[in-house]
């Protein structure tokens, strides 16, 4: 029994010219259009529509897709490298576009051909918006846990139910619903929910209360309430009775971007601390010259490199489909550990300044709670990690 890696080259990071010219594009954006909008989005706890416009004529809804589905023929690899830029200036802004990817991501690994065509399409196009719509009042982590039903009549399914916590809820065209089609199997829970694919304005789907979390402001969830809404048939995405498996494929996929976010949010904390330091004085000296302002910038950029390290490796294997579920899972925890230590770290070094809302270190402190909790809480990522090398060590 052992966890030992079994090829130092799993641990190779091909970053390509492509990738790079990718990247500066972003930025460019990012550095431009985003961070004069930054404070604004967070004050104002609304979105910029027209950036979010802006940045799908970019081509970033669609970045890992082939362009026969409306994608720009990247990967997991420059996704991240762009999520990681626009986190740097507004996570929030980052989640607008992140949380497409949990709708357009399953359609593009379970779809059929004509969803693929009619759904996924005009997402990746930056045409449409989408939202996945999971979570429950009662449920969270355990998918599923989940209560909304879905009863065939004819041929339609009539869904009833309740989510919660909805990115993209109160703005979206193209809705991924879970629901449970059937009782759970007798040792086997995860059976009986299914994946439907569902249009804004379909009668008996109702958008409910926004609710405002601590982060992301900007870009509050929302709950969603089914009333007898009807679904044709052919709108099952995966097969029947097996969402479970289309939701975890998503998130496996997902939370790498997650650490993406982490990571640029981490680097801005970082660059607001040594701003400050350098151009901040008291007794006579620049706070840079203080050993102890020191250590933290230092501490602060390791941790900045080792979740950016860690994000583009979990992106790497994700592109080769090997052994990323444990990576991408190691990386959510240690950038989003890093965006919360870093935003604490900035806060401590610009005094007051640092706890004021005009110098944004607190809107990082507070983003990193919320990406700390979506897409599997941190806790979870540990479960995972740890199913994964009992897997490894053929324990079960
Ligand atoms: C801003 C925001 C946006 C979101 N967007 C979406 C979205 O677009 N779509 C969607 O479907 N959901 C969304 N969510 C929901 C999010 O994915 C869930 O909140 C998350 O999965 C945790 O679920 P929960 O809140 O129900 O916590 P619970 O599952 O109730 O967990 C509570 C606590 O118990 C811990 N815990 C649970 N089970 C275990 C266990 N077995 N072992 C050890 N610890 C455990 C958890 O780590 C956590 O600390 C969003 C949430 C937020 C805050």
């Amino acid at each position: 029994m052992s966890t030992l890696f079994p090829r130092s080259t799993d641990y190779n990071i091909q970053i390509s010219e492509e990738h790079e010219a990718f990247r500066k594009v972003v930025r460019e954006f990012a550095e431009k259009e985003l961070a004069p909008l930054t404070a604004k989005i967070d004050r104002d706890n609304e979105m910029d529509m027209e950036l979010v416009k802006k940045a799908g004529a970019l081509g970033l809804f669609g970045v890992p897709f082939p362009e026969e589905y409306g994608g720009s023929n990247g990967d997991d690899l420059s996704l991240v490298l762009a999520t990681e830029e626009l986190a740097r200036f507004s996570a929030a802004f980052s989640a607008v576009i992140g949380a497409n990817y949990l709708v357009s991501v399953p359609l593009f690994l379970f779809g059929t051909p004509e969803q693929k065509t009619r759904f996924l399409v005009p997402i990746a196009r930056g045409e449409k918006l989408g939202a996945h719509a999971m979570t429950e009042p009662g449920t969270g982590s355990d998918v599923a846990g989940i209560s909304t039903t879905a009863t065939k009549e004819g041929k339609n399914y009539v869904v009833n139910g309740k989510k919660m916590f909805i990115t993209n809820g109160d703005k979206a065209d193209t809705y991924l619903i879970f629901a449970r089609t059937s009782a759970p199997e007798e040792g086997k829970r995860h059976r009986g929910v299914t994946a439907f694919i569902v249009e804004k304005g379909a009668p008996g789907l109702k958008v409910g209360q926004r609710i405002n979390t601590i982060g992301l402001r900007g870009d509050q969830p929302v709950e969603l309430i089914f009333e007898n809404l009807e679904i044709p048939e052919e709108n099952v995405v995966g097969e029947l009775g097996r969402g479970v498996n289309v939701a975890l494929s998503t998130y496996d996929h997902g939370r790498v971007g997650v650490a993406a976010q982490g990571t640029g949010l981490a680097q801005a904390a970082l660059e607001a601390a040594l701003n400050y330091s350098t151009q901040r004085q008291t007794f006579g000296e620049y706070l840079l010259t203080y050993q102890q302002v020191q250590f933290k910038i230092a501490e602060m950029a390791a941790a900045v490199q080792t979740a950016r390290l860690l994000t583009y490796w979990a992106a790497a294997l994700t592109k080769k489909g090997k052994d990323f579920i444990k990576a991408s899972s190691i990386a959510k925890i240690a950038a989003t550990e890093a965006a919360e230590t870093n935003a604490h770290k900035a806060m401590l070094i610009m005094g007051a300044n640092g706890v004021s809302a005009e110098m944004q270190v607190e809107r990082i402190l507070r983003d990193s709670q919320v990406i700390k909790t979506y897409e599997g809480t941190n806790d979870i990522q540990r479960l995972t990690i740890m199913k994964e090398i009992a897997k490894e060590m053929g324990v079960v």
